[in-house]
């Protein structure tokens, strides 16, 4: 059983496209209740450092401040569930203080789903190639 773990199959495919779709979803979702200005400007924010869990689809992220050189945020957002994102914080005043998602999840959110993007083509690529 062993040696063939890491062997590709048709079932680990699916399973990873659909774990993918599931999780885009979430996050569109989140990006769709963010004001459209501040979506705008999480555009432009460095996502530093990023961690997802490949089980569950739960993030960790650092991004850099716009103001403030040297200071970095904390961003954290549970495994996406029915669709959406149930918890996420982040360690900036704008969310902590308001409770608003700020611009610095939306960073982390729209960099996952670009990313996300790129892995789905390939598994689908793949999937051509191996006439799966
Ligand atoms: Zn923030």
């Amino acid at each position: 059983m062993s040696r063939f773990k890491n062997h590709i199959t048709p079932e680990l495919i699916e399973g990873r496209k659909s774990a993918l779709v599931e999780r885009g979803k979430a996050h569109r979702v989140l990006q769709a209740v963010a004001c459209e200005r501040r979506l705008g400007r999480a555009v432009g924010l460095d996502v530093t450092k990023a961690r997802e869990s490949a089980a569950t689809g739960a993030l960790w992220a650092s991004v850099a401040s716009e103001s403030n050189e040297g200071i970095s945020y904390v961003v954290e957002m549970d495994a996406p569930r029915d669709g959406r994102i149930r918890s996420f914080s982040c360690s900036c005043r704008d969310h902590r203080d308001r409770g608003v998602v700020c611009k610095h999840m939306l960073a982390v959110s729209v960099r996952f789903c670009d990313q996300k993007l790129i892995e789905y083509k390939l598994l689908t690529d793949v999937e051509k190639m191996f006439g799966f």
